[in-house]
């Protein structure tokens, strides 16, 4: 069974003052397997948040089936993560609570999936030291670098273990030599888990490092769909 399954899912934005509604996915088809590493490459305002926001349940208004282990999600699919997979989602920015100090922000996402206090001590502890900050712990979000604070929200994102990682342009506000470091960490960390991820991208370079299986989206108008490409595509 796919870990992802994304079927003739359209979204069309509601129209806004005197602009049309805006039609941001078209039938997008595709599925995933799991413990797959996908990315998805398309330019700027093709839809791909659109599509993640549908993946992980915050954008429930759509057609067509998004689902994830066989559950769909979204259009009125109850949530409740006791049961089921586990899904985390990683933005462009860390997103990190500023007033909790990095532990305590992974003790939140291990809390909200139900994790057993007992567990969280020994979770954070390994998720720390594979994004190497151990000794970072108890330090406050605007106590560290930008590079340093999305290493902080892979450490929450691995922390659940999650069955589908959400990644949505995590390393484009970082400087290449950082996003370098972090994109090579990144596979390190996945090949440990095997989490299904779903790479988002702009960055051509970017997605072909990270994976061999690259969906394109294509943006224009008549809406945008979702391809299979071969990397000699791309150049
Ligand atoms: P990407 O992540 O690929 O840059 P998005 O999914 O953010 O693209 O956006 C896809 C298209 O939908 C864009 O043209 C954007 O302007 C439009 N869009 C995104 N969010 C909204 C919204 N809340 N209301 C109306 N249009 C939106
Ligand atoms: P990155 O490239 O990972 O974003 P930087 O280049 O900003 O990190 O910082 C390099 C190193 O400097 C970090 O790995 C860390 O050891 C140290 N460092 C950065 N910010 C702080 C801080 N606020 N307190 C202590 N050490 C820091």
């Amino acid at each position: 069974a796919a870990s992802i399954e994304i079927s003739n899912v359209t979204k069309t934005y509601p129209p806004r003052g005197d602009s049309a509604g805006w039609k941001a996915l078209d039938r997008a088809t595709f599925s995933v397997s799991p413990g797959e590493f996908v990315c998805i490459l398309g330019p700027s305002g093709c839809g791909k948040s659109t599509l993640l926001n549908i993946l992980s349940g915050l954008d429930d208004q759509y057609e067509g089936l998004a689902a994830i282990h066989g559950r769909s999600v979204g259009q009125g699919a109850v949530r409740r993560p006791s049961v089921g997979p586990r899904t985390a989602y990683v933005f462009q920015e860390p997103r990190l609570m500023p007033w909790r100090t990095v532990r305590a922000n992974i003790e939140f996402a291990l809390a909200a999936s139900n994790f057993k206090p007992s567990e969280w001590r020994g979770r954070i502890d390994n998720c720390l030291a594979l994004v190497e900050l151990s000794q970072f712990s108890e330090f406050y979000p605007l106590q560290l670098s930008g590079g340093m604070q999305q290493r902080a929200a892979i450490a929450r994102a691995f922390s659940i273990e999650p069955d589908v990682l959400l990644m949505d342009e995590p390393f484009s506000a970082l400087d290449e030599l950082t996003a370098r470091r972090l994109r090579q960490q990144l596979l390190t960390i996945w090949e440990k888990f095997r989490s299904t991820v779903l790479f988002v991208t702009h960055n051509a370079f970017e997605a072909t490092f990270l994976s061999d299986r690259i969906l394109m989206m294509t943006k224009g108008p008549g809406g945008k769909f979702c391809d299979e490409v071969e990397l000699s595509d791309l150049s």
